[in-house]
């Protein structure tokens, strides 16, 4: 179910108008009992003013059970996430939809909801609850080359590197912050491989919000020195991403924290799906992929699905572009499970930190996803992930770090794989900075040795390396 309940329940009050006529007609015969059914009518046709501000409810992605009109807190679906186990993905993801009719009937929908900034499509009542810092409306650029070869059709990279924590994440982070502002949560905790929990830290510092970091002892430093930098309670554990996860619920529950964990919190994916409105604003009519998207939870891929699900339920775009998940051969997860009956998991030991996962929590819907839409699902060797970082860089001058830089190899194994179709344009997703992991790098990277200061040496040095 999408948006055919949310129709049910507008298409209730026109009903309701229609008959108050009839019933004002039979007022003089029966005026005790119409006098009550007034009164219930009144209520019914006052309902959307009354849940003004709360334009949207929750779906379970597992069993399809709505609930919660507005405000109300929520993580996942309570009858589907009992039997929930540790180290496995959990059921019971929650989606958020709005009230898809009225917008899909507004004479220029998109221009509508752009001028508008999207606060029709958000779970926030005002604009003015998000963080001061710039989030998403990240550039896009355009190459046509690679290596000095010309490319079968124009690649475009979407640089979400260029977000305030230097992250893809903060997008979620900025509305679950923004959340929190609304209704008086003023301390957040999250679980994180190091990118969510940076952006976190960075987005509360910017909000005068608590934020409470857990993240495995073995993220990346720079990400946890963003932490500690920024004012965060930064704490690692001797454990796992999923252990830190586990831990941060409990938190939650204990200290009643506001949870920003991906995927448990519904609303990071309402967050990351913003990025979809902004590639139709950039690509208008070229809009047609394949979208490569690096893949750990299975959360970013979801949420770029339902921004394309949401343009075409409100008549924006006639077909959701292909998408091509992304995973890094060593912590394959999601791709490898994606066909299977039953879930298994193979501990992840890739360099690519922020998509190494062991239990995609958003396994579930990114497989309805990537099903629904006819989807592609690849893997990427470590190594194809450093050559690629590489390329990347010396070719267009974006440092991605290797989660982005899987997405990059992605493209790469379909353009040496023949697998670009004539009218294609392929858009990769940039969702980290290099600076935020400089130790992987360093795996694919010699450094030079230094050379005395004076120009007969600087010379031998450049003709010894053939650089002359
Ligand atoms: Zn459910």
């Amino acid at each position: 179910m999408t948006t055919e309940g949310i129709d049910r329940s507008w298409a209730c009050n026109v009903f309701v108008i229609k008959h108050v006529k009839a019933a004002t007609n039979l007022r003089k015969r029966h005026p005790f009992f119409l006098k009550f059914l007034k009164l219930g009518f009144t209520i019914l046709l006052f309902m959307p003013v009354m849940t003004k501000g709360k334009h949207f409810i929750f779906e379970c992605s597992c069993c399809g059970v709505q609930s919660g009109f507005g405000t109300q807190l929520m993580y996942l679906c309570n009858a589907c996430s009992k039997d929930n186990k540790s180290g496995e993905p959990p059921r019971g993801v929650m989606k958020v939809l709005y009230d898809y009719h009225r917008l899909r009937h507004k004479p220029k929908p998109f221009k509508y909801l752009k001028n508008r900034g999207f606060i029709d499509l958000l779970p926030i009542s005002s604009l003015s609850s998000l963080p001061p810092l710039r989030t998403g409306r990240t550039p896009l650029y355009t190459f046509n080359k690679l290596d000095g070869k010309l490319l079968p059709a124009p690649l475009h990279i979407k640089d979400d590197s260029q977000n305030p924590t230097w992250s893809f994440k903060d997008r979620a982070s900025a509305l679950v912050s923004a959340f929190a502002a609304e209704h008086g949560l003023s301390t957040i905790v999250v679980a994180s491989t190091g990118n969510a929990g940076s952006s976190m830290a960075g987005i509360c510092a910017s909000m005068k919000q608590r934020a409470v970091v857990v993240l495995p002892d073995s993220a990346p430093e720079a990400k946890l020195r963003q932490v500690v930098m920024y004012g965060a309670k930064a704490l690692p554990i001797k454990g796992t991403y999923d252990q830190a996860f586990e831990l941060s619920i409990e938190l939650s529950n204990q200290f009643g924290w506001y949870n920003r964990n991906t995927a448990y919190n519904p609303l990071t994916i309402e967050g990351k799906k913003t990025v979809s409105f902004e590639l139709f604003d950039q690509l208008p009519e070229l809009l047609n992929g394949p979208v490569f998207v690096p893949v750990g939870d299975g959360v970013i891929l979801s949420g770029v699905y339902k921004g394309f699900d949401e343009l075409k339920s409100l008549g924006v775009i006639t077909e959701v572009p292909k998408v091509v998940a992304v995973q890094a051969a060593q912590s394959d997860n999601l791709v490898r499970n994606l066909h299977q009956p039953d879930f298994i998991s193979i501990r992840s030991t890739t360099i690519a930190d922020s998509i190494s996962v062991d239990a995609p929590r958003n396994f579930y819907m990114a497989r309805q996803f990537i099903h629904a839409f006819d989807g592609d699902a690849i893997t990427v060797s470590d190594n194809d992930i450093l050559q690629a970082s590489a390329l990347l860089a010396q070719n267009t001058g974006l440092f991605a770090e290797p989660a982005a830089a899987a997405a990059f190899a992605g493209f790469l194994s379909y353009l040496h794989g023949n697998k670009l179709r004539p009218g294609d344009n392929p858009v990769v997703l940039l969702t980290g900075s290099g600076l935020k992991d400089l130790k992987s790098i360093a795996k694919g990277l010699t450094l030079p040795e230094s050379v005395h200061p004076d120009f007969r040496s600087v010379e031998r040095t450049l003709e010894k390396s053939g650089y002359l």
